[in-house]
């Protein structure tokens, strides 16, 4: 691999291997860039040293026209820009080319027409069903047959660092009438999302062998969850307000070409899933995962639950074929989000709602307080790094959002 001419720190989640996209503001609008250490490759203002269809699609203030292009475009653009950061190419790149990433402001990296969030970890069914139905059987009959999901609000879609407001909704507690109040459930949803590139025409499903072919890249997503909003109106048509209120997604969208050395093989599925959910390729991501929380009182954020993105049991290659099976289309910039990525322990769950049992068993903070769920000036954070032997460790930064008093 090449050596990068632009310093990159030790054990940063930017290496020349990574280069994820994403729109900056320097101060005078937003400008699509890709990260490099602690800096940031302005690729309007190289421009001229990129491919000239790549290089109009490179000068709008969002990813989607170039996410058009597709895959070979964007192999080419990598390699273009490699050259420019390992070679004697890098002497000649003009002045401002670079800026500090702690010098910009980033925005959200493309435009969700669409965003889906799917329920493919295994072990978050299993919980949330026990809590949410403890009457019945945790999985519901359909779950090992096909990825479950539900079309979310892509507007209220916003890029890490935008504060969430808590929302209000109706709340249903037992044996007394709803009635309209902030949540007192806010929860997190610690989860991962692709980005997709070229669409499909409407009426032609996306084989899966072919889902390579439309997915762009992958983001960290923080779905943020109301679940008392949620327990009262979800039955029967799923989730609505309880989490169209804000989705928080990191600001890099870390590209398939640099997460190919992590992809691996997805846990055996039982019973086999039907063929056009089936795929020899490895589709899952040895992705590591952790949430992190600071309250206002605490001196230092903590790590409150750690788990890893390979064991989920529906992959991006099958959610993006079940997804469009239908002959539904997808288009450049949509988002689809896992689900919420837990394992099999309690340190590895991916929501407070999992990690709290319910509230059971409140999560102590070093400030002296303790969380069932959120509160007003809390400040979560979830990172993704992958890191295997023999290979360069990337990162995806951080996605952080924080909490803050709603309207009223
Ligand atoms: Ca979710």
């Amino acid at each position: 691999m090449s050596t990068s001419r632009v310093p990159v720190p030790d054990g940063s989640d930017f290496p020349i291997e990574n280069l994820p996209y994403g729109v900056f503001d320097p101060g005078e609008g937003s400008r699509i860039g890709v990260a490099i250490g602690a800096h940031v490759l302005d690729l309007p203002a190289v421009s001229g040293r990129l491919p000239s269809t790549v290089a109009e699609a490179l000068a709008a203030p969002t990813l989607n026209p170039f996410l058009e292009l597709g895959r070979s475009a964007w192999q080419e653009t990598r390699q273009r820009i490699i050259g420019l950061l390992s070679t004697d190419e890098f002497d000649r790149l003009p002045d401002g080319a670079l800026h500090e990433i702690e010098s910009v402001d980033m925005r959200l990296p493309f435009e969700p027409g669409d965003y889906v969030d799917f329920y493919s970890s295994i072990e978050h069914a299993t919980n949330l069903g026990k809590m949410f139905r403890p009457d019945s059987e945790a999985l519901l009959p359909n779950w090992r047959h096909l990825p479950v999901g539900y079309h979310g609000r892509s507007s209220s879609v916003v890029v890490s660092g935008t504060a969430v407001r808590r929302p209000s909704g109706q709340l249903k507690p037992l044996d007394v009438p709803p009635a309209y109040a902030p949540t007192a459930e806010l929860d997190v949803e610690l989860e991962v999302g692709f980005v997709t590139g070229p669409g499909n025409a409407l009426g032609e499903p996306i084989p899966i062998e072919r889902a390579g072919d439309h997915i762009f890249g992958l983001v960290l997503v923080n779905d943020w969850s109301a679940r008392d909003i949620q327990r009262w109106e979800y039955q029967p048509l799923g989730p609505f307000l309880g989490k169209s209120f804000a989705t928080s997604v990191s600001p890099w969208v870390v590209t398939l070409e640099a997460l190919s050395p992590f992809l691996t093989a997805a846990p055996d599925q039982d019973p086999p899933p039907l063929d056009y959910l089936r795929t020899p390729e490895n589709w899952a991501v040895d992705l590591e995962l952790e949430v992190v929380i600071q309250s206002p009182g605490m001196d230092e954020p903590i790590v409150i639950s750690r788990t890893n993105f390979s064991r989920m049991y529906w992959t991006m290659a099958q959610q993006l074929a079940h997804l469009t099976s239908n002959g539904t289309n997808v288009r450049p910039g949509d988002l689809y989000a896992s689900g919420t990525v837990s394992g099999a322990d309690p340190g590895s769950y991916g929501s407070l709602i999992e990690m709290t049992w319910g509230g059971e068993r409140p999560i102590s903070l070093t400030d002296g307080t303790d969380r069932r769920f959120l509160e007003d000036g809390d400040t979560v954070i979830l990172r993704g790094w992958c890191d295997r032997p023999g290979e360069v460790r990337i990162g995806f930064g951080e996605c952080v959002g924080t909490v803050v008093a709603g309207p009223g």
